[in-house]
């Protein structure tokens, strides 16, 4: 096992300075990122989205003040005393994950946290929350992390590359960040402390423990695919002291089912998806490019999502065959025609959504 680093990941290195301490300590270890990452650093890319002024000055504005909600929401709890602890009961994590549902989640699972569910180190990226914790040591404080998903809007990621996939993106960040400010004040009310997980702070990769939570699998795209909503959700969490009843991973045959689908892949427009398996602390990843996946965000001036848009499980399945597809090829192969047959390769809806159309009938 390897701890993680989030110094490591795509968003932290390139947001590196070049010529900094910081920065040529980095690369001095990792000569063959410095390449790729200094050609993506530090690129803001939602200006080069393709449409008129008049557009980008009605509706930028739509999500202008989200990072400041997370920042409030994240003072909040980090401001909160933990007060007097009230006993729990047994069985309460049935009562967590419905109180998390009640706050806005869409699927909830229970895990034990160990110190190779955290991070080694913070990556930096907290610069919204003001605060500068890159090369912070992350102590394993917390023993339980309750994870989360958050769906996102069908017909706004049905629009991706375009604006409405970072409208529906944004959106769920933020009820992301209600959902586990909420709990982790409930929690903290009732005597247990806990930190709450946001966009801007991590600490702890989300896609390993929403897998070990039973949210779903981890999918060709390398996203966490649930049953229900395919990757067309985003992860949240919270991490606490409150001992909970675990959940386990679950097995809906999805690694088999990507073998036969590989529409995330064959959608991919910069082709940084790949079929080949990438083992990771004993969970298959697979072998992914994320520079030239951020390379396209900066082409199209939103982050894309035409992988989440374009997964069968995202556009609905027929769960009771998905059930029975276990090692079952020609079942899953039907599956995918049949996906395919009605939704084609990629389902895609050009027309801008009401939200965001200019000068259309009142
Ligand atoms: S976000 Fe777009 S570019 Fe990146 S992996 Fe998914 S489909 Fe490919
Ligand atoms: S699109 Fe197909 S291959 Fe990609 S994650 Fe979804 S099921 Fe797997």
């Amino acid at each position: 096992m390897k701890k993680y680093d989030e110094r490591e990941t795509l968003f932290s290195r390139i947001n590196l300075e070049k010529g900094t301490k910081e920065y040529n300590e980095f690369y001095s270890k990792h000569k063959d990122l410095k390449h790729k990452d200094d050609s993506i650093r530090r690129i803001s890319f939602r200006h080069v989205l393709r449409k008129s002024e008049e557009f980008k000055d009605l509706f930028f504005p739509l999500t202008i003040n989200n990072k400041l909600y997370i920042k409030n929401l994240h003072d909040m709890v980090v401001n909160y005393e933990v007060k007097d602890k009230v006993e729990i009961p047994k069985g309460f994590s049935k009562n967590i994950k419905e109180i998390a549902k009640y706050y806005g989640a869409t699927d909830v699972g229970i895990v034990k946290l160990d110190k190779y569910s955290y991070y080694s180190h913070s990556g930096g990226l907290s610069e919204s929350l003001g605060i500068d914790n890159y090369n912070d040591l992350i102590k394993p404080k917390y023993k339980t992390g309750i994870i989360f998903t958050v769906k996102m809007d069908l017909e706004f990621m049905n629009r991706a590359p375009n604006f409405e996939e970072l409208l529906t993106t944004e959106q769920a960040y933020l009820r992301v960040a209600e959902v586990s400010a909420r709990l982790a004040l409930y929690l903290k009310s009732i005597g247990y402390d806990a930190y709450a997980s946001n966009s801007e702070t991590y600490l702890a990769p989300l896609v390993p423990l929403a897998f070990d939570a039973g949210l779903g699998e981890i999918g060709m795209s390398n996203h966490l695919v649930t049953l229900e909503h395919g990757d067309n959700v985003r992860l949240g969490a919270v991490f606490t002291n409150m001992e909970l009843d675990t959940d386990k991973p679950v097995d809906f045959g999805l690694h088999d089912f990507c073998k036969k689908c590989a529409l995330c892949l064959i959608n991919c427009p910069s082709n940084s998806i790949s079929h080949l398996p990438r083992m990771v602390n004993g969970r298959q990843f697979y072998k992914f490019d994320e520079n030239s996946c951020f390379e396209l965000w900066v082409k199209t001036g939103t982050d894309c999502g035409v992988c989440i848009q374009s997964c069968p499980f995202t556009q609905g399945l027929d769960l009771d065959r998905v059930a029975g597809s276990r090692g079952n090829d020609n079942l899953i192969e039907e599956l995918v025609q049949e996906h395919i047959k009605k939704h084609t390769r990629r389902e895609y809806t050009k027309e801008d959504l009401d939200i965001v159309k200019i000068g259309e009938d009142e």
